[in-house]
């Protein structure tokens, strides 16, 4: 078997071999770009140079770049649990070109690595363009010879990129795998292609125009080239397995904390939904992020309450999540001595948030337990969630996750219009001396820290009004 260790060190040395610089991942937290709440891709660190703003030692890089997809514009929170190829935290290997080689080496590279180092069998990987990319498409027909079988050209929403509104743009290629039918999904570009038969592994970002204001796309000088391949994918692919979370890796943290919950069934989803939190959540910590009630620090406590109350779903109710650290570093250690180097203090952070949550989460549970008895329909009353985000510290979407699991929603305007009237307290309160401030302070879980919180919970919860 190739291990997830393997694999990526069979990656940085394929393009190293081939003039890439080997450039180690960069933090979560982006140091080059203050609007993006987290690296997300491994081009985010490159992104001075792909713009001409850098100028490196080298025109090649190679990387394998740990990346966090829980806001923001990629978001994948709500798709762990649900699919087989879907995390919070993952890691992206990359090989990059800034104004070097363009699409045929690319794609030469990128088809070489899959089936002659990895010995891949074409006829398993379906390859996509972009509808107008008859360039990307000559060369996978003609000079890489291709099956037109396995080939689609598909539409701008996944293949073409863009760093934002004007900037650096292109068509990507993308690489997909097929598991096999007996897993249910379509491929790329057909009607059901939402299943999960047909896993994306690699995408190749062209980088070819600049746009600008008025939408007018001028050809770059220095075309460029940016990948990313999902690791863990990849290791399923190598594994034979069909699931990221039953690679070598994803076992060794699932089976931790299956001991650490006391849960048997280690296909259960809340030992996957835990395995991969605690995966973002030790990272995080390990960049700087620490658990709180705005921007990153939000999302942080999203996810860690996340886990932690899919650990009391398996009848956990003393901490837990913080015994999985170690493990984790064990795991993942020698690739990230970081990792390491922060894991008492990983554990502390993580420990305290589970006892400040453990105090508000099992009344929490029974609230909403009792509210889900007395539902006539199939929608939990707003007030119900606002109850829960206020007095229990309950994030929406951790609301949500439950409803999901029975079936359920989320009554979403009701919330809005409870936050609304709490927003109109607190402004009278302001007004009207401290006496109501105070009690306010008193009735939330935690400080109460103006509007921010309110607000943040506004953007999370737009994302449920579908
Ligand atoms: P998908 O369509 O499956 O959500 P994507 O198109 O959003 O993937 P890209 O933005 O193209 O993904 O990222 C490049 C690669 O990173 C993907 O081809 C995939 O292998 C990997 N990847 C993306 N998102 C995730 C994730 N949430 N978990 C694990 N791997 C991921
Ligand atoms: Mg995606
Ligand atoms: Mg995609
Ligand atoms: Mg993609």
């Amino acid at each position: 078997m190739t291990t997830s260790a393997e694999l990526r060190a069979s990656f940085l040395d394929y393009f190293e071999q081939r003039q890439h610089e080997r450039v180690a991942s960069s933090p979560l937290i982006p140091a080059n770009d203050p609007t993006l709440l987290f690296t997300n891709a491994g081009m985010v660190q490159f992104k001075d140079a792909f713009l001409g703003r850098e100028r490196r030692a080298s025109n090649r890089a190679v990387s394998s770049q740990r990346c966090v997809r829980a806001g923001g514009k990629h978001n994948d929170l709500e798709n762990v649990g649900y699919t087989a190829r879907h995390h919070t935290f993952f890691e992206m290997l990359g090989n990059f070109s800034f104004g070097d080689y363009f699409k045929r080496e690319a794609i030469e590279y990128a088809w070489d690595y899959l089936t002659r180092v990895l010995a891949l069998p074409p006829e398993r990987l379906w390859v996509t363009v972009f509808e107008d990319d008859d360039e990307a498409a000559g060369i996978w027909l003609k000079e890489i010879g291709v099956d037109p079988q396995r080939f689609s050209r598909c539409g701008a929403k996944d293949n073409f990129w863009s760093m934002g509104d004007t900037g650096p743009c292109g068509p990507c290629s993308e690489i997909f795998y097929d598991h096999g039918p007996s897993i249910p999904g379509g491929p790329p570009g057909s009607p059901d292609e939402d299943g999960d038969r047909y896993v994306e592994i690699w995408n190749l970002v062209f980088m070819q125009f600049n746009r600008d204001a008025d939408g007018n796309m001028t050809p770059l000088p220095r075309p460029s080239v940016d990948t990313g391949m999902g690791l863990e994918r990849l290791a399923a692919v190598m594994q034979g397995v069909h699931s990221n979370y039953e690679i070598d890796l994803f076992r060794h943290l699932i089976e931790a904390a299956a001991k650490a919950t006391g849960c048997t069934d280690l296909a259960d989803k809340s030992l996957r939904v835990i395995a991969d939190h605690i995966r973002s959540t030790a990272f995080l910590i390990t960049d700087g992020v620490t658990p709180g009630n705005e921007g990153r620090g939000y999302v942080l406590r999203r996810i860690m309450r996340r886990a932690i109350r899919h650990g009391y779903r398996l009848g956990c109710s003393t901490p837990f999540f913080h015994t999985l650290v170690e493990p984790l570093a064990r795991e993942m250690g020698e690739a990230y001595p970081e990792l390491r180097a922060s894991q008492s203090h990983v554990e502390r952070l993580v420990k305290l948030e589970e006892e400040r949550f453990a105090e508000t989460l099992e009344h929490g549970m029974r609230l909403l337990d009792e509210a889900i008895a007395d539902l006539s329909g199939d929608q939990i009353p707003g007030e119900t969630v606002f109850k829960l985000y206020d007095t229990y510290g309950f994030p929406v979407d951790l609301t949500a996750d439950i409803a999901r699991e029975r079936g359920l929603t989320l009554d979403v305007a009701g919330f809005e219009q409870a936050m609304e009237r709490q927003k109109e307290r607190a402004r009278a309160a302001s007004q009207f001396g401290s006496a109501q401030t105070l009690d306010i302070q008193i009735q939330g879980e935690t400080d109460f820290c103006g509007y921010d919180r309110l607000q943040e919970e506004a953007t999370i919860v737009a994302l449920y009004r579908g």
